[in-house]
């Protein structure tokens, strides 16, 4: 999973692309793409101006596991 661009949105401005610590963010004529490098940090999200840019649904796996493990004090 990556981050999503909203191509709507996004205006190509290029400031995401200075933000993101592993480099992910590539910016195009027309928007930003980002590649599979992303490591759903987060910190790419605020800087966009035009909110362009969330991050994907992450389901309920963790809590869904945690209740398999019955009479296990955790
Ligand atoms: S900061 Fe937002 S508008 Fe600017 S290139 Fe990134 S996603 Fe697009
Ligand atoms: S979520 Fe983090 S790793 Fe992914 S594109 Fe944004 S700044 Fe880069």
């Amino acid at each position: 999973m990556k981050a999503l661009i909203d191509l709507q949105k996004c205006t190509a401005c290029g400031v995401c692309q200075d933000v993101c610590p592993v480099g992910a963010i590539t910016v195009l004529e027309t928007h930003a793409e980002v590649s599979d490098d992303c490591t759903l940090c987060g910190m790419c999200v605020d800087t966009c101006e035009f909110q362009a840019i969330t991050l994907p649904e992450v389901g309920s796996g963790a809590a869904a596991d945690a209740a398999t493990y019955k009479g296990v004090w955790a």
